[in-house]
């Protein structure tokens, strides 16, 4: 996944000071130059790693560190820190406008992701109780007045569009009547796909700037794919120059792109990052947090989001629930088999898996997962009698090998299942309790 690497790296370099008790200028600096050498080869533009090594240096070097109970902690504390500030520090959300219909205008390159975008926005603001308008105008790719049409059908939203046929028509007028219809018609929100080029030329430019200037939108936003690598910087720059954009919207984050655009593009434009795209489904799609980007790519696991994730498709009385059986540590096999089944339904369990701590090691095992694997749970949990489930630790070998037969499983896999469900109950414990999660090999923040 993005950034896969860059963590594996980070993760290395701070267990090897980890070995170390107090930390020498020169411990210090060779880890500096790890960090600065992960980030180089995660296309993370040079000016910007410069900076941010820089900064991570001086603090390192400072009281703070050599004060610190624990010096190599305090040193990660201070990379977490430095990291969600160039994703930009505080999360930025949607500007509203003070009279709807707030209006959201998207730019880009062809291929970046505007038009599945458009689409993801929509459902989500549809998802909060607004009723947006897509409004395409992008009048210059074939089909991508029906692929919008498509997408806001999926969405269950409305959509202003010229007639299929009449692809010629000029785009300005469109994205105009498309702000009028959506007066008419007490949309909240409009938002306007624009048409983008391979590359970065004049003419679309120019298209794009007058369509801002004649629709005055509240957010103007920069789509960028982020595995583009290091020609992300440029056409950021380039799009700031001949649009100028309020905001960024990174896609296709859940390829296997390096990830230095993420880390780029906000001290590189100055404009926040808003949102991030992680698929081609309409629901994969995020507000943008930095301090959870940080704690992913440093791997401390993005406990928040799936928490929320998992909250999207919980019913609530079964959240408390669970919530009450951890805090008693009467957490079951049926639970842990109740929640797998709550958060398939919440998205790919890969991608959930994902986010949790210390996964971001276990790549190539995520790689294989096999979302099959539910099954086999089910029927190994549907084999234990009742006493089993809430107890699992009456689970002996004469059990665990009935248990095998019955599900047509193996031994060994009874006994991955519940090391795996006595792992999560202990996470879960943790989390509960307010704790952070554990670098692993690092001991506890
Ligand atoms: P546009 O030309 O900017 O409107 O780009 P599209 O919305 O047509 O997207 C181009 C391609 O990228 C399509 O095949 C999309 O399905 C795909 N795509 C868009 N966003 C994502 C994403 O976040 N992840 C992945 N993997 N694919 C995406």
């Amino acid at each position: 996944a993005t950034f896969g690497n860059l963590s594996a790296r980070l993760t290395d370099t701070f267990k090897n000071l980890r070995a170390k008790g107090k930390l020498s200028a020169s411990d210090i600096d060779s880890t500096v130059r790890e960090i600065r050498r992960a980030l180089l080869e995660a296309d993370v533009a040079l000016d910007v790693v410069k900076d941010f090594t820089g900064k991570v240096r001086d603090r390192a070097l400072g009281d703070e560190v050599s004060e610190a109970l624990n010096p190599a902690q305090q040193v990660v504390q201070i990379v977490n820190e430095e990291l969600v500030s160039i994703l930009g520090g505080e999360q930025r959300r949607l500007e509203f406008a003070k009279n709807p219909p707030t209006i959201i205008m998207l730019a880009g390159l062809q291929g970046a992701g505007k038009t599945t975008l458009a689409g993801k926005l929509a459902k989500w603001l549809k998802g909060q109780g607004h009723t947006p308008l897509l409004v395409a105008c992008d009048l210059q790719r074939p089909n991508a007045v029906t692929q919008l049409s498509v997408v806001a059908e999926q969405a269950g939203v409305a959509v202003f569009a010229p007639e299929p046929g009449n692809g010629v028509g000029d785009p300005v007028k469109v994205a105009k009547n498309g702000v009028a219809e959506a007066k008419a018609k007490h949309h909240d929100f409009v938002i306007v796909d624009t048409a983008g080029r391979l590359g970065v030329d004049a003419e679309m430019m120019k298209q794009a700037a007058d369509i801002r200037k004649a629709v005055n939108p509240d957010e103007v936003l920069f789509v960028i794919d982020a595995m583009i690598g290091q020609d992300a910087v440029a056409t950021a720059k380039a799009f700031q120059e001949g649009v100028d954009f309020t905001g960024v919207v990174l896609t296709k984050l859940d390829g296997d792109a390096r990830g230095g655009a993420a880390l780029s593009i906000r001290s590189v434009t100055g404009r926040p990052i808003l949102f991030a795209s992680t698929g081609e489904g309409l629901g994969d799609f995020e507000p943008f947090h930095p301090d959870r980007m940080a704690s992913r790519i440093l791997d401390l696991g993005d406990i928040l989001t799936l928490i929320e994730q998992a909250q999207g498709a919980f019913d609530e009385d079964e959240a408390r629930k669970v919530a009450e059986k951890i805090a008693k540590d009467a957490f079951t096999l049926d639970d842990f088999l109740g929640q797998m089944q709550q958060m398939r339904k919440a998205g790919s369990i890969k991608k959930m898996m994902g986010m949790l701590p210390g996964m971001g090691k276990m790549k190539e095992q995520l790689d294989n997962f096999d979302e099959r694997e539910i099954v086999h749970t089910e029927a190994i949990i549907q084999s234990m009698t009742k006493a089993e489930r809430e107890n699992p630790k009456m689970l002996n070998g004469s059990r665990r090998l009935r248990i095998a037969k019955g599900s047509g499983m193996t031994v060994t896999d009874v006994n991955q299942l519940v090391q795996r469900f006595e792992q999560a109950a202990k996470m879960m414990k943790t989390v509960a309790r307010g704790g952070m999660p554990q670098i692993p090999g690092m001991g506890p923040m």
